[in-house]
């Protein structure tokens, strides 16, 4: 094949475990330049694709991600967005789901694959798992049907599944199958051969060009409910003075308790405007408001549904449509609404 006519895969390196050595001194994993990444891993170049490389100065443990770098990685992949046809982002285990999340509404209009990907075990120890990952990401990246990209969304490869990104949460610090997307089955399967699953794939109907959103606004927080949980601490989180929404982290299908020390709480915060989004604590299975009467309560105050949607994709949900708009009653309405196939409608 003609060299011009190869495809072109972008691969950001973020930093994460996948290109971290063991520090001397302090015996701790740190992240290193993908340069020694790339020396790690001749197979990459046995792709039949121009393989252009991205890396973040300095490239962070995933713990130390910010909406501000969120805001770089999605300038990087809009600066770049007309010389590749997909882009693999190398990214640390622990917060992928969030910055996936987040890339997944401030990219409008994407119809160029976004494969986030990254390792339990670095590159260079003997049974890492970076290399299976990253070259299979490479892969769905880079494949194409009909002419478009196989798959034009922000998504997770990780050990053999492909997931829609703002679907997954991070659910095991030790094996190699690291993430789950328990609401939202995966969009491939990686065995002999790659599996696309057609039907959960996105596939945007009236191409347009892509729209980069570079505003978050971070006067979140998320509130995790617990038995004995007490009225001081909730009350402390709910008025905070620059507090905009709330991500309230529940029981089951949505419940919390009734006694009215916690509602009468959640009434005056909804009732001066605080929007709070209601998800379930559990990884599947979504907020049914009403079921029980610990959730009917709760949902009379104003709360709003969050049904099935991740933690993660909740509050960098809340993020992006309070960066988008000042407009209380449309961030509402728009939580209620599909962004990026986040939530189950
Ligand atoms: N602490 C690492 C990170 O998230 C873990 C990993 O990459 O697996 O950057």
């Amino acid at each position: 094949m003609d060299t011009a006519e190869k495809r072109s895969i972008l691969i950001i390196y973020t930093g994460g475990t996948i290109g971290m050595i063991t520090e001397p001194l302090t015996r701790s994993l740190v992240p290193v330049d993908f340069k020694e990444i790339s020396g790690q891993l001749p197979e990459l170049l046995k792709f039949d694709l121009n393989l252009a490389t991205y890396t973040f100065d300095p490239p962070v443990d995933s713990s130390n991600i910010t909406p501000a770098f969120w805001i770089e990685l999605a300038k990087v992949i809009e600066k770049e967005y007309l010389n590749h046809d997909g882009f693999v982002v190398l990214h640390g285990t622990d917060t992928m789901c969030y910055t996936a999340s987040a890339l997944s509404f401030m990219l409008e209009n994407l119809n160029k694959p976004v494969v986030f990907t990254g390792s339990q075990l670095p590159i260079g120890v003997l049974r890492t798992d970076g290399k299976e990952n990253l070259i299979t990401a490479i892969e769905i990246a880079a494949e194409r049907m009909h002419g478009q990209a196989m798959v034009p969304e922000v998504c997770i490869f990780f050990q053999n599944k492909l997931y829609r990104g703002n679907r997954t949460s991070k659910h095991n610090a030790e094996y190699f199958n690291a993430f789950v997307s328990e609401n939202y089955p995966p969009l491939a399967e990686a065995g002999i051969s790659i599996h696309y699953n057609y039907g959960a794939i996105h596939y945007p109907v009236n191409e347009k060009p892509l729209k980069v959103h570079t505003t978050l606004n971070d006067q979140v927080a998320i509130l995790k409910l617990f038995p004995g949980i007490r009225q001081e601490f909730v009350h402390a989180i709910l008025t905070l003075p620059w507090i905009k929404a709330v991500v309230l982290e529940t029981f089951g299908a949505g419940n919390a308790s009734t006694s009215e020390s916690f509602i009468g709480e959640i009434r005056s915060a909804c009732q001066s405007g605080l929007i709070i989004l209601n998800v379930t604590q559990c990884p599947a299975g979504m907020v049914n408001p009403g079921k029980y009467e610990t959730s009917r309560l709760l949902h009379e105050t104003g709360v709003i549904n969050g049904r099935d949607l991740t933690t993660e994709a909740a509050i960098t949900k809340l993020m992006f449509l309070l960066g988008q708009t000042s407009d209380l009653v449309t961030v509402r309405e728009r939580l209620n609404q599909s962004v990026s196939g986040e939530i189950t409608i």
